[in-house]
């Protein structure tokens, strides 16, 4: 970026030109002295709030401790005398990214399995989906107790790194999906409703977000489905015990089997075919959420095709040393091409999705915001996350609409009331870019800086913190 903006509670960094901006900036001592929270104002900021409508030009937005405290035109908004403030002409603030829909800890480098579900590995993700806006992370399924210490770390304000929600283990198939190496304590596979039940029951006393189930039997890859007595039984154990369901699906039957025996979210597109107003009729009578996950079946070819935009700064940053040796390799990436299926098979179940996302969206099924990132090492964090939101405008969303998705919307699908939206009370999770995205979805990938419960933390180009 071109003018990195550095600045920390009690130490100051600012370089470039924005110094000059700066009107007011006490240390720690003189705002302790006012306030025992200190307070921040970006001023002169465009505000796009994450509800979908036309942005606030010419905005002051204050932060007082972890929250925020007031935004509105710059001349209606008072400024406390003792307030740091930042003034930010050009630039565009937003909500904290929101996903829906990852996994922590089953990647490290371009290794796959549920050996890498330990701390470190977890702890560098998480400070990775941060440092590009994503301040809160479902890990939907797959999750070892380990998942809620770290939740309760990361609240805690003891380790660093997007805030967490957990799915818990999931419910799985015996000898079926997921198709993935786990550990212990990581995956339930029951054998009959019953044992489903158990399992539930078990996963509740932990208080997850979700229970989350795999229906798909990944093109005739593995052996069992997930067979509807069991579902049914996962579904209506978790709403017995309060807890709602998120489905992997693939296919349209098994999304509207799944919609009528009350799933609540649809965790991936439909992508074997178009849906029909039957699906659309049922989610909207339901309330059921859906998660597009458009990157998902895009991460399969892309990166052996190498477009351009893989020599950004912003794409190089977000991998590890192994994984970029392998999308660079040229013979990685023919093996990838050239094996006949992996790119036509992807390509047809993006072109699918993109329409379907585009049909649901337009007849007001209400949609989240997820990228199955982190699942293997292709989703990559972070980035993931920024391709989404660009494959969304290639649906034919607006700018606006695909970053409601992953702010207000996440927030809702989540049923959190106190992040994804830029208004006085909510937590102030914010994306600082250059630019303005509600005109360039491209411009949200000019991250300037991040800032989680009222905290700068370093974004993806401005430090060197994801070495
Ligand atoms: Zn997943």
């Amino acid at each position: 970026m071109k003018h990195p903006l550095r600045h920390v509670w009690g130490r100051l960094l600012l370089a470039g030109a924005l110094t000059t901006g700066l009107l007011a900036c006490q240390g720690r001592q003189g705002l302790r002295s006012e306030d025992s929270e200190k307070v921040t104002v970006l001023r002169g900021v465009r505000v796009i709030d994450g509800r979908g409508g036309a942005p606030l030009e010419n905005a002051a937005v204050v932060i007082q401790g972890t929250t925020l405290q007031r935004v509105g035109p710059v001349d209606e908004v008072e400024v406390p005398a003792s307030a740091t403030v930042i003034e930010l002409p050009g630039r565009t603030v937003l909500p904290g990214l929101i996903s829906n829909h990852s996994h922590l800890g089953m990647t490290r480098g371009t290794d796959s399995g549920g050996q890498n579900y330990q701390r470190d590995n977890i702890a560098r993700q998480l400070t990775q989906w941060e440092s590009y806006g994503v301040t809160t992370v479902t890990s939907l399924g797959l999750n070892t107790p380990l998942i809620y210490e770290l939740q309760k770390e990361v609240e805690q304000g003891t380790l660093p790194g997007a805030s967490i929600l957990s799915g818990d283990q999931g419910i799985g198939v015996p000898e079926g999906a997921p198709p993935m190496k786990v550990v212990e304590h990581q995956l339930y596979r029951p054998a009959t409703p019953d044992e489903a039940r158990q399992d539930v029951r078990e996963t509740a006393s932990r208080h997850p977000a979700f229970v989350k189930v795999w229906v798909d039997d990944f093109g005739g890859t593995v052996k069992n489905k997930m067979t509807p007595e069991v579902y049914t039984a996962v579904i209506d154990e978790a709403h017995r015990q309060g807890l709602r369901v998120a489905a992997h699906i693939h296919d349209l039957e098994d999304a509207k089997r799944l919609v009528a025996a009350g799933v609540d979210v649809l965790a991936h597109g439909v992508r074997d075919m178009e849906v029909d107003a039957e699906l659309v009729d049922a989610m909207k009578a339901r309330g059921t959420w859906y998660i597009p996950t458009l990157g998902l079946n895009e991460s399969f070819y892309i990166y052996a095709e190498g477009p351009a935009w893989m020599a950004d700064p912003f794409f190089r940053r977000a991998l590890s040393p192994d994984l970029a040796r392998q999308l660079d390799d040229p013979a990685w990436r023919a093996s990838v091409l050239e094996d006949g299926k992996t790119a036509p098979v992807n390509k047809k179940a993006l072109t699918i999705n993109l329409k379907n996302v585009k049909t649901l969206h337009d007849a007001g099924v209400r949609i989240g915001f997820g990228t199955d990132s982190g699942a293997t090492p292709v989703r990559i964090p972070g980035f993931a996350e920024h391709r989404e939101l660009k494959l969304l405008t290639e649906a034919g969303l607006t700018p606006l609409q695909a970053i409601r998705l992953a702010t207000a919307n996440a927030a809702e699908l989540l049923g959190l009331k106190d992040r994804g939206v830029i208004e006085a009370g909510r937590r102030a999770d914010l994306v600082v870019v250059q630019g303005d995205p509600s005109t360039s979805i491209d411009d949200l990938s000019r991250i300037e800086s991040v800032w989680h419960r009222g905290k700068q933390v370093p974004g993806p180009t401005s430090a060197p913190a994801q070495e």
